[in-house]
């Protein structure tokens, strides 16, 4: 009696389970839109994982915002320093 219904519980964890290789397989690709198929996860080629990580550089990470600031202010310095020493020069 208890057979059956254990039965059907594993019935149910297959679906499942296969409903769930599905969908992670069925996914789209998210640069073209064609289906990706095999093990591939973040895009169907090269070619679109390529256009999407270039995509993905667009809005800036907390630490690539710092770094930039961070050789902007180095810039700047320079600029500054350069800017200080022809002053002196031309108050010469
Ligand atoms: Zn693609």
């Amino acid at each position: 009696m208890h057979e059956a219904l254990s039965d059907s519980e594993s019935e149910r964890a297959a679906v499942a389970a296969r409903g769930g290789a599905v969908v992670a397989s069925s996914r789209p690709c998210p640069v073209c839109g064609e289906p990706m198929t095999g093990r591939k996860t973040s895009a169907c080629s090269d070619r679109c994982r390529a256009a999407k990580s270039r995509r993905r550089r667009v809005p800036l990470s907390v630490d690539e915002a710092k770094a930039i600031r961070a050789s902007l202010t180095t810039a700047l310095e320079a600029v500054s320093d350069a800017k200080s020493t022809l002053e002196r020069y031309g108050n010469r």
